[in-house]
């Protein structure tokens, strides 16, 4: 039982949260639309005594709504058709247990394997026994991490991408729950794990592109998608085939207590078909540091006359790796960025890059290593 002084203590520092969480709504409400100021109020409550593990995230996105606001970024100038078309339309059943097809047909896209919520299990493991027990359960498994199913035609032949640095602990906890769930989706995919050497601060922008373009030199991918290495999903039913559309897959995280943060968040996992990529002209060079690329490549799909699609209900929900954050800075220019984002889309992306990499085929992906710096990527004045 805790002594009487002590539970004033603790009462008092609730009620310090509490008036701190007023004053955040307050400010709140000063700067954004009312929509968001009951989105902020449901998740305040919510989440009840969770909110002080979560205090530190939900200010930084409540920093975030401020700060675009003031930036004008939510006011973009393309059409705003947000593509809500999963949520509103009756979901097509996934096929029964036992349902047949032939080598000459289509992969079907809902197979009975593909049951839904997965058993995530975050400790840590060597990649060694991950590739040993990918290979035991399934022999074709190739080099590179290349992998097509033998009894039906792949609808996707897919390019996964991750940018990295120091970050060796999660590509196995990666691959140990992606690699299964893509098998069973009946994809053809290979993994290039794009990793920045050189001092330079991280930039999973230019990563991407470089990833895009030396994927492509291997083989004709016809979908690509670009996946942080510490996002975990959590079901398998969300399908890493593409579609007409751009597609966010990432779409509830652990990390923001499973909601979207803002309705043009485009972060942590998102695929494109390799056409609709070229089209965009790849993602931005210039973000150096954290944040702001995938704001510009929701942009610059927009402006191409894309809608983004997202997988409905619990599908895209994902886990974040546990890590202490290693030094990655804010890249606190990429507001003033985001402003241009439609005059820099033809100047700056996969037609301004020049490098090279240094290219190693491992058993379970691709090495891209490449030294990253700014005159890679000029870009003429706009
Ligand atoms: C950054 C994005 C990031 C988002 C969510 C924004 O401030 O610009 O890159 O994905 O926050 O963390």
């Amino acid at each position: 039982m805790m002594p009487p002084h002590m539970r004033f203590r603790r009462r008092s520092f609730l009620g310090l949260l509490f008036l701190f969480s007023l004053s955040t709504s307050a400010l709140y409400f000063i700067y954004s639309a009312p929509g968001i100021v009951n989105e902020y109020l449901f998740m305040v409550q919510a989440r009840g005594m969770r909110i002080r593990e979560n205090m530190r995230n939900i200010g930084a996105q409540v920093l975030e709504q401020v700060v675009r606001s003031a930036y004008s970024i939510n006011g973009t100038d393309y059409p705003y058709d947000f593509n809500l078309s999963e949520t509103a339309a009756p979901p097509t059943p996934y096929l029964p247990e036992g349902f047949t097809y032939l080598p000459s047909d289509f992969c079907p896209e809902k197979l009975p394997g593909m049951k839904g919520r997965l058993q995530v299990n975050m400790s840590e493991i060597a990649l060694e026994e991950v590739e040993r027990d990918l290979r035991q359960a399934d022999a074709s498994l190739r080099l590179g991490g290349h992998w097509k199913p033998q009894d039906c035609i792949p609808r996707w032949k897919v390019a996964i991408l991750v940018p990295f640095r120091n970050r060796h602990e999660h590509l196995p906890i990666l691959f140990r729950h992606l690699i299964p769930v893509l098998q069973r989706q009946r994809l053809q995919f290979g993994f290039y794990v794009v990793e920045q050497a050189g001092d330079e601060p991280f930039n999973r922008a230019m990563l991407f592109n470089v990833g895009f373009k030396e994927a492509m030199k291997d083989l004709h991918w016809d979908c690509v998608i670009f996946h942080d290495v510490d996002h975990i999903l959590e079901n398998d039913r969300n399908y890493y085939g593409c579609s007409d559309m751009p597609r966010h897959f990432a779409v509830k995280l652990n990390k923001y207590s499973y909601m979207l943060p803002y309705d043009e968040f485009f972060g942590g996992v998102s695929g494109l078909t390799a056409e609709q990529f070229q089209k965009i002209n790849g993602f931005p060079n210039a973000f150096w540091g954290w944040g702001g690329e995938d704001d510009d490549l929701w942009n610059r799909v927009q402006y191409a006359g894309y809608t983004v699609s997202r997988p409905s209900g619990d599908i895209g929900r994902y886990m974040s790796i546990p890590h202490h954050h290693r030094g990655e800075v804010q890249f606190l220019g990429r507001y003033t960025l985001l402003r241009h984002s439609k005059e820099r889309q033809r100047l700056d992306g996969l037609n301004n890059l020049h490098y090279s990499p240094q290219v190693a085929r491992r058993n379970l992906y691709t090495n891209i290593s490449v030294a990253l710096s700014r005159d890679m990527a000029p870009v003429v004045d706009y």
